[in-house]
């Protein structure tokens, strides 16, 4: 079958998909291991049978809702391609946020301490140590499988994180850092969006948190605070609807200059806070 033909037949069957057009490009171009530009060069090309049977059943489970990322087994995050599988949240656009924070907050410091709380794939970690060699870097995950993943991520980019499992700060034992960053799940319990949009396939345990979705915020700001460094910094993302309560929690705890920042579809989504008001790094106690 020629490709132009197999591509549209595969559009037609993801109509239901937000975008089936990418979608079918870019599984065909996996399964060929070609560029998408390629596809649009050579629409007489004759696909092999296995080629054929394997696009087929990615574009059947793509319909069904199965996400793209999952399919081809990667996703990129800062512009970095980092592997993900059924055990590790896909790296969202948003957390770009929260990489590009942390980079900020620690642009003054030499080798910074950085702790990475829910690292999952290892994306926001792998991005930082990437963008600074000389951090120290510390990835957490309550998951073994998602850090074998954030691990042979590490790897494949030859940036050094120190992975550790276990809950929060736990592992993180009477060390302090310059800062701490967490995506952790923060989505209510019972909201329609966890049955869109390929959640339902991601890991619940780092999208869905108790207590609307505040329990995960709640104990990371709570035991944070013994692990930052005198004027280190907390940067947590957080759902849209979620910036007053986190900051109502930040307070409680005894943080200070909590300001907070939009992503780029202009939702609130990460929250930075400090612990004593000298800059993050001056001092250390
Ligand atoms: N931002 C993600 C979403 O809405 C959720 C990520 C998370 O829970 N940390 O799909």
């Amino acid at each position: 079958m020629h490709l132009s033909e197999l591509l549209s037949q595969a559009v037609t069957t993801l109509a239901q998909c937000p975008s089936p057009r990418l979608d079918a490009e870019i599984l065909l171009a996996w399964v060929l291991d070609r560029p998408r530009s390629w596809l649009r060069a050579y629409p007489e090309y004759q696909l092999s049978a296995a080629a054929v049977a394997s696009y087929t059943d990615l574009i059947r489970r793509r319909a069904q809702g199965e996400p793209v990322a999952y399919l081809r087994g990667e996703q990129e995050f800062w512009s970095l391609a980092l592997q993900v599988t059924p055990d590790t949240l896909i790296p969202r656009p948003e957390t770009e946020l929260l990489v590009e924070l942390a980079l900020l907050a620690c642009r003054d410091l030499k080798a910074p301490r950085i702790a990475d709380l829910g690292t999952g794939s290892g994306a926001v970690a792998i991005a930082l140590q990437y963008q600074r060699r000389d951090a120290l870097l510390v990835g957490v995950d309550i998951s073994a499988a998602a850090l074998t993943v954030a691990t042979a991520n590490a790897r494949r980019h030859q940036v050094t994180v120190d992975f550790r499992c276990g809950h929060w700060c736990e592992p993180l034992a009477a060390e302090a850092f310059h800062l701490i960053v967490a995506n952790p799940p923060y989505i209510e319990t019972d909201s329609p969006w966890l049955t869109q949009n390929g959640l339902p396939y991601e890991p619940q345990m780092a999208l869905v948190a108790a207590e609307n979705g505040l329990a995960a915020l709640r104990q990371i700001i709570a035991t944070a605070a013994k692990h930052l460094l005198h004027g280190g910094q907390l940067l947590l993302e957080h759902g849209h609807n979620q910036a007053v309560a986190v900051a109502a929690l930040l307070i409680e705890h005894g943080y200070q200059g909590i300001t907070l920042h939009h992503d780029l579809a202009g939702l609130p989504r990460v929250t930075a806070a400090t612990l004593g008001l000298r800059g993050v790094g001056e001092g250390v106690d």
